[in-house]
């Protein structure tokens, strides 16, 4: 590349790569979706196709990036966990999260006749922003993960007490958002099942969001109990990775990340506070 006068301008420009051996989360969120699912009249409370669309694009970022371990999402926003020993961009902030956001997006607009089909796209189209956050541990990563799938329950909880006082005993959002105010979970429990709704009937896919990994290892899961045939890992032991304890040859390590880049995508709507998603699939922070 020829040097130019102009060069200099390139030292303006701030390092911004991320600490060494962190968990990098980046979360993405939709821009304005309280207007957006509005104007493209998503069902209220909440609108399968538009979960079915931001799970989508979510699988597609995973199979464009093969760094992300894990992604998780709920309504508009959408967390993807990068490797602690990620080295994609040299772990620069901005090229991780413009990627991550950019590459959704395109696949968000690419796949919407799929699930709005006959609806056309039109200002304002779907635009989502970014974070990226580091995460020092697997605890505080698993924290990071119960705290958003928590939100996630509350909201829902919160959305659908809400939708079903407006929907069912038809009084406006202003009386229903008086009638919650202050209420606690049981209180709104009890006000569904006085309008014919159970909570814990609701769909899981509502109630605990969207969790995809690669369904790498899968198979040596006992069919009978769904978990790891022989060694249970404690958090200990996930703390700790195996790396220290029997480093695998460099050429043995590139064909398992390989193996899990090919693997297929699992999504479902599952727990991810307890222990046991975890310890079933070893794998996903290894
Ligand atoms: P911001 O730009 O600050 O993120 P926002 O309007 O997107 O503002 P959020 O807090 O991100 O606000 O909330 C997203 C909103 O999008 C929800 O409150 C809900 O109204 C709507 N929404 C998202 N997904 C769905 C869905 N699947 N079905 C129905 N509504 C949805
Ligand atoms: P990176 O992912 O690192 O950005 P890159 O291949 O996109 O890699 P850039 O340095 O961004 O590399 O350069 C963009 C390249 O894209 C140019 O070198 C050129 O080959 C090609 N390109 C961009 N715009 C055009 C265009 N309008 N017509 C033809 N080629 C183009
Ligand atoms: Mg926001
Ligand atoms: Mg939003
Ligand atoms: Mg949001
Ligand atoms: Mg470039
Ligand atoms: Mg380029």
């Amino acid at each position: 590349m020829a040097n130019s006068k102009y060069e200099y301008v390139r030292e303006f420009e701030q390092s911004d790569a991320l600490l060494k051996n962190t968990w990098i989360v980046v979360r993405i969120d939709g821009r304005g979706f309280h207007k957006f699912s509005a104007k493209y009249e998503f069902e209220k409370p909440t609108d399968k196709r538009a979960i079915d669309l931001m799970n989508g694009a979510a699988a597609a970022v995973m199979k464009e990036l093969p760094d992300v371990v894990l992604g998780y999402g709920c309504s508009d926003e959408f967390s993807f966990v990068f490797h602690k020993d990620c080295a994609l961009f040299e772990r620069r902030s901005s090229k991780l999260m413009t990627t991550v956001a950019s590459t959704f997006t395109a696949y968000y607009v690419l796949l919407w006749p799929e699930y709005f089909p006959g609806v056309r796209l039109s200002v304002p189209l779907p635009t989502f922003d970014g974070r990226t956050v580091c995460y020092p541990s697997v605890e505080n990563l698993r924290d990071y993960l119960s705290w958003r799938q928590v939100d996630c329950h509350i909201n829902n909880l919160y959305n659908t007490t809400f939708w079903a006082l407006i929907q069912r005993s038809g009084i406006d959002a202003r009386e229903a958002e008086q009638r919650l105010s202050g209420t606690l979970s049981s209180d709104k429990n009890e006000i569904l099942f006085q309008l014919g709704i159970n909570y814990n009937n609701e769909p899981e896919m509502f109630k605990k969001g969207t969790v995809l990994y690669r369904n790498f290892e899968l198979q040596t899961l006992n069919p009978a109990t769904g978990r790891k045939a022989s060694s249970t890992l404690t958090e200990a032991s996930l703390a700790a990775p195996t790396r220290e304890v029997q480093k695998p040859s460099k050429s043995a390590a590139e064909r398992e990340k390989k193996t899990k880049a090919k693997a297929g995508i699992a999504v479902q709507h599952i727990d991810l506070i307890k222990d046991e998603f975890w310890e079933c699939r070893p794998w996903i922070l290894t």
